[in-house]
């Protein structure tokens, strides 16, 4: 704990009132979520809250980037804010990183939403789908895989929105990581000895659930989402099991429904967490 409090005094201040201490792209797609992260030890609310003020902060100065990202071509810049913007490979995995972290420190599933809006929206547009050439900066409205130099309404200088299988300056260590990260995010263990469904996709997980010592259950999912909205849930269990499964309601599912068997039940819908935080402007997520 003492080291804790040491590292978060002498690092980067990210509570700070309507500004951030850096505006590169990767850093902020990180350390947004420190706040929210030294929350978990000191309990103060104020800190959890300005984890979500950076992430609306940044998108609402350079938000026109859709896909879950905001514009920051290695930096965010000012009067560099269209989709003509891009973001670094680095930053949509690390962006997504981030989300499901916050899943898990708030419970609020608008992290999920956005975690999915940048890993179906953005992120598979960086790389080829062998993973054997990357991009350093995509632009959302910039198609664009040449190796010219489109500086300075592209930062920085040089052939940063080349599709190229040698060399992508940094974004090779990180590249791959995103979709481990995902996959080892769509189910989390809940408090109260259950299981949450968190990131929809067809999966398989064996878990103890229950009670403290658990009893074990596999969860089968099978879907085609996001391009299909129905998701099959299977549950194989050895011995009759009681435990608490929460499922996720996207923020943009304005009617969801559940059955069991074929047989359609009541459920109890908890509204979206948020944690207390009012969403600066006009923007919804
Ligand atoms: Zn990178």
């Amino acid at each position: 704990m003492t080291l804790a409090d040491k590292i978060h005094r002498n690092t980067a201040n990210w509570s700070q009132k309507d500004n951030l201490p850096n505006w590169h792209n990767v850093n902020i797609a990180q350390c947004f979520r420190e706040p929210a992260t030294y929350y978990m030890q000191t309990k103060d609310s104020s800190l959890l809250n300005a984890t979500y003020e950076d992430f609306y902060l940044v998108r609402n100065l350079y938000g026109q980037v859709p896909g879950g990202m905001f514009g920051a071509d290695e930096n965010a810049r000012e009067g560099y804010h269209d989709p003509h913007q891009a973001v670094e490979t680095c930053g949509m995995v690390e962006q997504m990183a981030s989300d499901e972290i916050l899943m898990g420190i708030s419970g609020d599933p608008l992290w999920a939403d956005n975690c999915e809006d940048v890993a179906f929206n953005t992120y598979p547009a960086a790389f080829m789908p062998d993973f054997k050439a990357l991009r350093y900066l995509t632009a959302p409205n910039m198609v664009i895989s040449d190796s010219k130099n489109h500086a300075p309404g592209i930062q920085n200088e040089g052939p940063y929105l080349m599709m190229n299988p040698f060399s992508s300056r940094c974004c090779q260590h990180n590249h791959a990581q995103g979709w481990p990260y995902y996959a080892e995010h769509l189910w989390m263990a809940t408090p109260d000895h259950g299981i949450a469904a968190m990131l929809y996709n067809s999966s398989e997980v064996n878990v103890n659930v229950g009670n403290k010592k658990g009893k074990p259950v596999t969860l089968k999912q099978t879907t085609n989402y996001p391009f299909d909205e129905k998701i099959k849930i299977e549950v194989i269990a050895t011995s009759a099991t009681n435990f608490p499964l929460y499922l996720r309601i996207p923020g943009w599912c304005s009617y969801a429904s559940v059955t069991v068997n074929g047989t359609a039940v009541n459920i109890s819908v908890e509204p979206a967490l948020m944690c207390g935080f009012k969403i600066p402007g006009n923007r919804e997520m």
